[in-house]
């Protein structure tokens, strides 16, 4: 598909994101304009490559060059796309990153009719594992809004049977098709548990050490590397020890991405992306 014109206005034009239009899906309601709008992964997407889905980098760059998040002002895209693959959800929250960090927010989706429109339903294009740091709030930095994001946050990320039952509820039951891990820089769940002793800590502290410690471990104590690894670990144990998201990622109908956002600039760098898992011989 070439460039798509937006408007009426001859020079505005895009060629970003397909946009078709289809049905309201059950309990979920559209923009703050209008009905909802649905996207799929196509050659124009950015974070499309071959029918996989393409780094972050190269995604960036092909968003760049198409001017997608210049866009103008009246080319209203609070009436923001619904994902229907992974490949388009990531690309949404790419995307919604790049709008933060370079001060062009659109803050969908955060008014009363998008509340009322909720009320009886939800439908979230992405499901979180996020730390509970007061300056990681998910839906500001990737510039989403009520009924967007299902977030589970945990001091460290950390997986435990509760946080994986909840996520494959969003996942599996809501739909969102993209299960994101998402760890940040100076985590002090992460320092804790490479520098302290289960009794320097309060009460049940301590609890959170024993699953960041593999991490700490391969980071040889480093306190930056071990939010990396992290991360990482994390999003490899929810793929593959979940046989109902081991199941969805190998449908094609759900992708793990793991990545940190910097304290500094805002700036959230994906480090793993799973989108297949082989089968094991015994499977
Ligand atoms: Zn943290």
């Amino acid at each position: 598909m070439g460039a798509q014109q937006c408007c009426d206005n001859p020079t505005h034009k895009t060629n970003s994101l397909q946009i078709d239009t289809g049905k309201r899906g059950k309990g979920f309601s559209g923009g703050d304009n209008g009905p909802v709008r649905y996207v799929s992964a196509n050659a124009n997407t950015p974070s499309y490559e071959a029918g996989k889905l393409a780094t972050q980098q190269r995604a960036a760059v092909r968003r760049r060059s198409s001017g997608e998040f210049n866009l103008p002002a009246h080319h209203n895209e609070k009436q923001l796309v619904y994902p229907t693959d992974p490949i388009s959800a990531v690309e949404m929250l790419r995307a919604g990153n790049e709008r933060f960090v370079n001060g062009k927010v659109l803050a969908p989706h955060r008014n009363m009719e998008r509340v009322r429109n909720l009320a009886d339903g939800q439908h979230p294009f992405a499901a979180f594992l996020s730390c509970a740091d007061s300056r990681v709030p998910v839906e500001i930095l990737f510039d989403q809004g009520f009924g967007d994001v299902f977030v589970v946050r945990v001091a460290g990320n950390v997986v435990n049977p509760e946080v994986t039952g909840s996520l494959e509820f969003g996942t599996s039951v809501l739909g969102a098709k993209v299960l994101y891990v998402l760890g940040h820089t100076a985590c002090g769940a992460v320092k804790a548990a490479a520098t302290s002793e289960a009794e320097d800590v309060p009460g049940l502290v301590s609890s959170l050490f024993y699953h960041v410690q593999p991490a700490v471990r391969q980071a040889q104590g480093k306190v930056e590397k071990a939010v990396e690894e992290n991360v990482k670990i994390q999003a490899q144990q929810l793929a593959e020890v979940s046989p109902i998201l081991r199941t969805l990622i190998r449908q094609k109908k759900l992708v793990v991405v793991g990545g940190v956002y910097n304290l500094k600039t805002g700036e959230v760098q994906e480090l793993i992306t799973i989108e297949d898992i082989p089968k094991k011989p015994s499977e």
